[in-house]
């Protein structure tokens, strides 16, 4: 394979998907020598099947909003990959979505998925509504539509969609009960679940606790110790929440937090009490991180990036593309010594050239935020098996799955001069088995 030739290809006919576009460069040119090495990949034309999904749905949602205007949105699911399990991934409502953020997240999400070891495949969906400013009974009406069109591509064994930006636990259960409803069956078709209809404890803590016992694994290679590192968080939905929760219970100090209108700057840490005003605030009020400033007296910079703050460790749970060239310079001249991806594909290339030269730790998405997708597989094996275990349970499980998630990307990705390269590592790990399992099922 010629990595510049298969990128000019996907260039020429996807040339308005820059965020797939960059998520694929990012693979290919991390496995290219791995993948030269298996002449039979190439002449089963191995790549371009990996990289194009298998199918994309998509729809009109209609819906009536509380003044009785009819509304009109766009929805979509990408199924990308069912090789190694049910297509799996999570579903987007945000103004932003589009064609190519969710092939992006789809793409990723096959190997992500990979590298937890259970048996999930990759996709993604969404819609361009954005709940910011709906009301309750708007929001279910959007997603019974929303549903309404979905249903027939997904099933247990099939397609399981969770929750991303903008779907938590209130819109799984709007969609949960319109699947059901259309069905005439009560299975295991979505993750993230509320406890009292199939959902499993720890769901909702696992990106942001996942995150946090990849980042302690890697501190582990450097003999560094996370309690009273100053950590600065981006976002304030669920990733960034319970990063900040196990931030806090080891001792460690997060002082920042954000929303797409800016970010919040307290010295003194966000302790235990602020979180829970945070929780409140973000779940049930559905308010602005800026109350967060009103409320305890600290700095609000509206419009701002935390990444102009500085910190020892930096941990983007908001978006794609939130980190810039620029933003990663002042990170790493301000002392930065880790950055774990609790949000997907949230660094650009360049800011993740300027990490790895600088040799900082830097863990890609694609590994250090697998802990929501594996702890949702988890709840599609006790949904399975129709049993719910202990907290502790699928907590011991999750950090067993960050581990080895972290034991395969030091076997892949392992340099010369004894640093890991986790981009690498996550990316072969993940590609070689999604590729073995490819070339085992034959040419579809
Ligand atoms: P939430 O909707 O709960 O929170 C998202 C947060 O990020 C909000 O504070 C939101 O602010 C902010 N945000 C979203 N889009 C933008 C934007 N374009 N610019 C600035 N701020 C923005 O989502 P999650 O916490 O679930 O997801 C966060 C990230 O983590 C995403 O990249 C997601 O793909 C990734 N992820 C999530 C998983 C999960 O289990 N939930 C699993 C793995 C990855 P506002 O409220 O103003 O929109």
């Amino acid at each position: 394979m010629k990595v510049q030739e298969v990128l000019s290809d996907l260039k020429r006919r996807f040339p308005n998907e820059p965020e797939y576009l960059q998520a694929v460069t990012e693979v290919l040119e991390s496995i290219e020598e791995v993948y030269n090495e298996h002449p039979e990949f190439e002449k089963e034309n191995l790549i371009e099947r990996l990289c194009i999904p298998d199918r994309i749905f998509t729809f009109r949602v209609t819906w009536i909003d509380d003044k009785g205007k009819v509304n009109v949105n766009m929805g979509y699911r990408i199924q990308h990959s069912n090789v190694i399990g049910p297509y799996k991934g999570g579903i987007r409502f945000h103004e932003s979505v589009n064609p190519s953020i969710l092939k992006f997240l789809a793409f990723e999400q096959t190997f992500k998925n990979a590298l937890t070891t259970l048996p999930m495949g990759g996709g993604k969906g969404g819609s361009d509504f954005s709940p910011r400013g709906k009301s309750k009974t708007e929001v279910m009406r959007f997603c019974q539509a929303f549903m309404h069109e979905l249903w027939k591509y997904i099933g247990s064994e099939t397609d399981v969609p969770a929750g991303d930006i903008g779907v938590g636990g209130r819109e799984i259960g709007y969609m949960f009960g319109q699947y059901k409803k259309l069905q005439g069956e009560f299975t295991g078709v979505l993750t993230g679940k509320g406890l009292e209809f199939g959902g499993s404890l720890i769901r909702p803590e696992a990106t942001g606790y996942g995150n946090i016992y990849f980042l302690l694994e890697m501190l582990k290679t450097r003999g560094i110790d996370i309690a009273g590192k100053k950590c600065l968080v981006s976002g304030s939905g669920n990733v960034a929440q319970y990063t900040c929760d196990k931030l806090i219970q080891l001792g460690a100090i997060p002082v920042t937090l954000s929303d797409s209108d800016g970010y919040i700057y307290d010295p003194d840490g966000i302790t235990r009490e602020k979180l829970d005003y945070v929780m409140e605030l973000k779940n049930i009020d559905r308010g602005r991180i800026r109350e967060y400033a009103e409320t305890y007296g600290c700095k609000y910079v509206p419009g701002g990036h935390v990444w102009s703050e500085s910190g020892d460790i930096a941990l983007p749970s908001a978006t794609q593309n939130e980190i810039d060239g620029d933003d990663a310079r002042h990170l790493v001249e301000t002392g930065v010594i880790a950055v774990s991806e609790g949000a997907n594909m949230p660094s650009t290339p360049e800011a993740i050239e300027v990490f790895q030269k600088a040799k900082i730790l830097y863990a890609p998405g694609k590994a250090a935020n697998a802990g929501g997708v594996a702890t949702s597989g988890l709840e599609m094996t006790q949904n399975s098996i129709r049993l719910s275990w202990s907290r502790d349970e699928v907590d011991s499980k999750l950090k067993e799955i960050m581990k080895d998630i972290h034991r395969q990307c030091v076997k892949y990705g392992a340099q010369p001069d004894g640093t890991i390269d986790y981009v690498k590592g996550a990316n072969i790990a993940g590609f070689m088995k999604v590729a073995k399992a490819i070339m085992a099922q034959g040419i579809l």
